[in-house]
């Protein structure tokens, strides 16, 4: 038997441990102005020997490294590219603090340079809006304008001055990047106008004209745009600095019958820890003394405080609301379930689902194409275009390189992704990767395990029936004896009968559980036992005569599960048991079905119970009596029939089915999140988790696409305008400065409707 879920309080599986620890690292990256900047980044990285994957997130600058490479020799990858680099750790709130005031300090530094920038730009601007004379006649104008000139190119050299760096960078690198686009942009317009200053008779009289507002709005402009953009990324990383906001700093331990509060990184596991009413819990622990009502909503988005006592677990992050809690510490620091929720969401929100990877690439191509389009476009002007030839030339081409710049798209998928994994994480819904937000938003089909995932997943026995010569004290201390070798959720069932009943189990040895059917074992005389279902019957060739056949259907029929015991070969007795429905199943099946998904239930349990609690449930499609290996095979099954599976369950024997489902959905108890082989972790005990998760990933995937349709359009449709096709039709010509205001106003776009995901609830669909 497998088992997808350590108990509560056990160490996280191997698995899951090296792909959160092993070697992964993260840099924040800085002087990455544009899109195509990432695959850059990447591959550089890529090829540094022992870097296994390496990814950066557009949204947040960040780029996560997995392999055994000193951070040294990464950052150095990194400079060498082009751009610089430091190591942060995203899981600490220290490292995240660090990070938002440096991009704060980032922020104002913009600004500033908007303004300084703008500042000469806008009243050339409306000069040449009202009747001013751009144009370089006489000897005064020239003088007016060099000095125009050189302010300009104060502003280049000053607020504008990353865009060279950068553009210099890349090209040293061979390569080409927003900063190439704006800066060959700006640049062109300045020299030209320069040349029409110092060297008028190079030019032809009608073009003598100069485009110094060109250059200096185009910088503010798109700086502005950089501006707001960094400041929406802020405020969409809310989700985690929550997270990371619930870690408490202090804690207060009882040492040698001494209580201190004392920095929460000095806390061992094993210690003893108070926790007073309306105090966060510190650490994940062990209730020792006291109890008290328990809010864990923020960590599994379940509103109703859970109470705890003596024994229970008790998770950090989430807070004491009455009574006094004395607990045991059992994982610390990084161990915790908060931090490794945190290392998991932060990891995620800097996932990139493939339709992101296919943008990243897209853009790639982009600029260098752009860049062969606006020398086209230039030569086509100055071959068939008006007069003035020269100064068309140089606007459409400027305008070109200016619209065509794919920073929106960029940011497009990383923008949603954010803000998409920050809203599931809010409603306890953990997504490991990129893929799974991208499937979770295509499932037709939902795969529900019954026991633990549609019910409670606690069955407790309802009825005892001895055959002919037995008694029911005696049949449950046989069961209850077989049993202990067991951990089936039915083990514990059988378990609690006899102990409620005062009945002591039988010894029994050589246990040998049968999966899927039951187990089998032998008592201290001898006595051979069998217990399962009525195919083990069968396959034993136990004798079950029709009135106890009879009785066994009608008990399944009220949605019982009837187990048969056999003693020496011959049947002893029925023990059914009872496995109520999660509160609101129906309801969370009703909005699956609601959003078009198919709901099948799968069990190893008998037809006529699974038909009962399938009815019972509101789920039209079940499949019973299968064995757990057979549950990956059903899975497959539907996949060939073009269904897109999703599967979800409690994590017993469901491990091959999880792995094999399109998203694989494990429903965790509380906090106790440990997942191996699931894409998406439901802390919530509900199956609206499910419905949910599936509500949020198609929000944010529509999202992500109307981001990337958006900015592709702006990008392509903006070329041939830019280029001047429309103008021997209309005349149009777009200047260069609206150029420079489109492209900031698309990438402040998609960075706000990235933001509109923020307001979804998807409770409402
Ligand atoms: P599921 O996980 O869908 O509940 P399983 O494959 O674990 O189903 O088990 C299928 C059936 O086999 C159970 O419904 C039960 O009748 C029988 N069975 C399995 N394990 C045991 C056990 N330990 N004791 C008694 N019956 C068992
Ligand atoms: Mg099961």
């Amino acid at each position: 038997m497998e088992h997808v879920f350590t108990a509560p309080g056990t160490a996280l599986p191997a698995a899951l441990e090296a792909s959160l620890t092993g070697g992964m690292q993260d840099f924040n990256v800085t002087g990455a102005s544009c899109a195509s900047c990432v695959r850059k980044i990447e591959a550089a990285l890529r090829r540094v020997p022992g870097v296994e994957y390496a990814e950066m997130n557009f949204a947040q600058r960040i780029v996560s490294i997995d392999g055994h490479v000193p951070a040294k020799r990464l950052i150095q990858a990194i400079r060498d590219a082009g751009y610089d680099a430091s190591a942060i750790d995203t899981g600490d709130a220290d490292g995240l603090a660090e990070k938002e005031r440096a991009d704060q300090a980032h922020y104002r530094q913009m600004l500033r340079n908007t303004w300084c920038a703008l500042g000469v730009g806008v009243p050339l601007m409306l000069y040449g809006l009202f009747g001013g004379d751009m144009g370089v006649h006489t000897d005064t104008q020239r003088l007016g304008w060099l000095l125009v000139g050189a302010v300009t190119l104060a502003v280049m050299a000053f607020p504008g001055r990353h865009f060279y760096v950068g553009a210099w960078k890349s090209i040293r690198n061979r390569a080409a990047n927003m900063d190439t686009l704006i800066a060959i942009g700006t640049g062109t317009a300045w020299l030209y106008s320069m040349v029409v200053v110092l060297a008028p008779d190079a030019i032809p009289a009608a073009a003598r004209h100069v485009y110094f507002e060109a250059t200096t709005m185009i910088l503010g402009l798109v700086t502005l745009g950089l501006a707001l953009e960094s400041r929406a990324r802020g405020r969409s990383s809310r989700a985690i600095r929550r997270l990371v906001g619930l870690q408490p700093r202090t804690a207060r331990v009882i040492r040698d019958g001494v209580e201190s509060d004392i920095p929460i990184a000095r806390v061992r596991a094993g210690d003893r820890l108070r926790v007073r009413p309306g105090e966060r819990i510190p650490v994940d622990g062990v209730v020792d003394e006291g109890g008290g009502a328990v809010d864990e909503s923020m960590l599994t988005g379940e509103p109703m405080p859970v109470h705890k006592s003596a024994g229970n677990t008790v998770s950090a992050g989430t807070v004491n609301q009455t009574g006094t809690l004395v607990f045991r510490a059992t994982r610390v620091g990084r161990d915790t379930a908060l931090a490794r929720i945190i290392e998991l969401v932060g990891r995620a929100q800097n996932a990139k689902p493939p339709i992101g990877r296919l943008a990243d690439r897209v853009s790639a191509w982009f600029v260098p194409a752009v860049m062969i389009i606006a020398v086209v476009s230039a030569l086509a002007w100055l071959n068939f275009g008006p007069a003035p030839v020269v100064a068309l030339a140089m606007v459409s081409a400027t305008t070109v390189l200016i619209i065509a710049c794919p920073c929106a798209l960029g940011l497009a998928t990383p923008m949603s992704v954010m803000v998409g994994v920050g809203k599931a994480a809010e409603h306890g819904i953990l997504i490991r990767n990129g893929e799974a937000l991208q499937g979770a938003a295509k499932i037709t089909t939902m795969v529900l395990d019954k026991t633990g995932t549609i019910t409670v997943g606690k069955p407790v026995v309802t009825d005892v029936i001895p055959a002919t010569g037995h008694d029911a004290d005696e049949i449950i201390a046989w069961a209850a004896g077989l049993e202990r070798g067991s951990e089936h959720p039915l083990a514990s069932a059988i378990a609690d009968c006899a102990s409620d009943r005062g009945i002591a189990p039988a010894p029994v040895s050589d246990f040998n559980a049968i999966a899927g059917h039951g187990l089998e074992g032998r008592t201290d005389e001898g006595v051979v036992l069998l217990f399962g279902n009525h195919k083990l019957m069968r396959d034993r060739n136990v004798g079950i005569d029709d009135a106890m056949i009879e009785r066994a259907e009608s008990l399944a029929g009220e949605a019982r599960t009837p187990m048969y015991l056999a003693v020496d070969g011959s049947l002893a007795g029925i023990i059914a048991v009872a496995d109520p429905l999660r509160e609101d199943s129906v309801a969370a099946i009703n909005r699956l079905a609601r959003q078009g998904i198919r709901v099948v239930m799968l069990t190893g349990d008998n037809e006529r119970t699974a038909a009962a609690v399938a009815a019972a449930a509101g789920i039209g499609d079940f499949i019973a009596g299968i064995l757990p290996e057979g549950k990956a095979d059903h899975v497959a099954d539907l996949q060939r029939q073009g269904e897109v599976v999703g599967m979800s369950g409690d994590g017993i024997n469901d491990a091959p089915a999880l792995a094999r489902a399109d998203v694989g959905f494990a429903i965790g108890s509380g906090t106790d999140v440990a997942i191996e082989s699931a894409d998406i972790t439901l802390m919530r005990g509900s199956l609206h988790g499910l419905a949910d998760a599936v509500a949020i990933s198609r929000a944010t995937m529509r999202n992500i696409r109307q981001n990337l349709v958006g900015a592709f359009i702006y990008n392509t449709a903006g070329i041939p305008i830019a280029a001047g096709v429309l103008y021997p039709f209309t005349g149009l010509l777009l200047s260069p400065v609206i150029a420079g205001a489109a492209m900031a106003l698309s990438s402040v776009t998609v960075v706000s409707n990235a933001g509109r995901l923020r307001f979804y609830d998807p409770s409402e669909h």
